[in-house]
């Protein structure tokens, strides 16, 4: 079975890791953030909102919120 590296089919089908493939897969995760912020379908008060690329104050609240309980999780941790 043979496939383009560098395509959905190669990465997605195939689950190939191969430099290309991660290379195209960034990519397009890249570009479906770009349009999610451009059509304004970004989920804000979120860190998810946060992580597109959205830096309103709601997000960077969510984004700082959500750092700030993993550092307590951790903590907590190594406390136990
Ligand atoms: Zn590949
Ligand atoms: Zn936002």
């Amino acid at each position: 079975m043979s496939y383009t590296h560098g395509t959905y089919a190669a990465y997605g089908t195939h689950k190939c890791r191969c430099d290309q493939c991660r290379t195209y897969q960034r990519q397009r995760v890249a570009m479906s953030r770009r349009r999610r912020l451009a059509e304004g379908r970004v989920n804000h008060g979120t860190s998810s909102g946060y992580d597109d690329g959205c830096r309103c104050h709601k997000c960077r609240l969510a984004k700082s919120y959500v750092r700030s309980a993993d550092f307590e999780k951790a903590k907590r941790k190594r406390a136990a």
